[in-house]
């Protein structure tokens, strides 16, 4: 089946008696045990199994191709799980432009966990210029890249890391699995913040880790960060990302195109020294997305005002149609000065604007960003 007809039928999958179309919201914190002491269903007590997390890991892996997909209540808490099972002394290699949380946290929490973060250009690491340090190690990718959409080779960069012996982890979240899925690419892993488009209306917070079957020995460990340790979703918050998915690829598609025709009416402006968008064929990153990306180039765009953080936020007060907040994904466009949210260590220009573009007609977008840029 076709990944609209997966992405719809992924809700079908509960089983009741009362023969629900939509599925309920099991808030039962416990489940009666047959005579003989054993689970009737599987299910004993809702932090080691709930019948909402079970479908929607189910929906999730099978979206990406994995094996098995672990659901966690943030893309952040899903990061964490996946640095909690490397074992000690592993390496984490990150790349310079990257979602600043991921960055963060991966040197805070990895020192405690005994790993060594280090950070490389992914561009010398594919030129051979730096290698991989000879010791086990995980490889983090993020293509498209946040703020600069930036685009990684995801095989050429599994093929890198197999020669050292390492593992690939590749967070999805702007991608999604209806444009690039990393495992079928050779990744072992792929984190998602499904507070972004996979619940997409802006009203859930999640996370999940997809493991491919290379990545199999990883499962009890990230299992455990989430039955043992307890980074668990809510059942509610299971079910909203589940019907999240229902409409996934036609949204997608949709913020894709918008952002297509936002970043064609917006290059050359005379106001901007820069549109960064991967679908555009000047894009430095085009050919690669265009390689290993379907259907569209994502619904992110970051455009440079000229005239810096002044001029930037201007731009931003002028703006109708652009709510003023962080995240990305859900329906409604959204527009932030990435430097000073980012802070201090940001590889955001102070010129950047980063636009999450939703669902209204992109026409009215572009009319917006128009009437605020012609302002400057
Ligand atoms: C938002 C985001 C995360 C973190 O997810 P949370 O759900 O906010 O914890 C990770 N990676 C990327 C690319 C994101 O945009």
């Amino acid at each position: 089946m076709r990944i609209e007809t997966r992405a719809v039928r992924a809700r079908a999958c509960h089983t009741t008696t009362t023969g629900d179309v939509a599925p309920p919201i099991h808030l039962s914190t416990t489940f009666e045990r047959d005579p003989d002491g054993q689970p009737r269903r599987g299910f004993v007590y809702a932090r080691s199994e709930s019948p909402n997390r079970e479908a929607l890991e189910a929906a999730l892996a099978d979206l990406d191709g994995g094996a098995a997909a672990v659901a966690f209540p943030s893309g952040a808490a899903a990061i964490s799980a996946v640095l909690a099972a490397l074992p000690k002394g592993a390496a984490v290699v990150l790349p310079r432009d990257l979602y600043h949380g991921a960055r963060t946290l991966v040197h805070e929490l990895g020192p405690r966990l005994d790993l060594m973060p280090r950070t490389v250009s992914v561009g010398d690491l594919l030129a051979g210029t730096v290698s991989l340090p000879s010791q086990p190690g995980l490889l983090w990718i993020e293509t498209p890249s946040n703020p600069n959409l930036e685009i990684t080779d995801i095989r050429a960069a599994v093929a890198v890391a197999r020669r050292a012996g390492w593992w690939v982890a590749v967070d999805g979240t702007w991608a999604t699995p209806v444009l690039q899925r990393p495992l079928e690419l050779g990744a072992d892993l792929v984190v998602h913040s499904t507070t972004k488009y996979l619940g997409g209306h802006s009203d859930v917070l999640g996370g999940a880790v997809v493991l491919g079957a290379s990545a199999a020995a990883f499962e009890p460990q990230i299992r455990a960060w989430q039955q043992v340790a307890g980074a668990v979703p809510s059942a509610f918050d299971c079910w909203l990302v589940l019907r999240g998915l229902t409409t996934l690829p036609l949204r997608v598609r949709a913020h894709s195109a918008h952002a297509r025709a936002l970043a064609e009416a917006l290059v050359g402006h005379p106001r901007l020294v820069r549109v960064a968008y991967p679908g555009l064929p000047d894009d430095p990153g085009h050919a690669v997305a265009a390689s290993q990306m379907q259907d569209g180039f994502g619904g992110m765009l970051a455009i440079e005002v000229d005239g810096g953080r002044e001029a930037a936020f201007r731009l931003l007060q002028r703006l109708r149609l652009f709510t003023r907040a962080t995240s990305l994904g859900g329906v409604e466009s959204l527009a932030e000065h990435r430097a000073s949210v980012e802070g201090e260590h940001t590889r955001a220009p102070e010129g950047l604007i980063r636009l999450s573009i939703g669902l209204e007609h992109p026409d009215d977008l572009i009319e917006d960003l128009m009437a605020g840029l012609a302002g400057l």
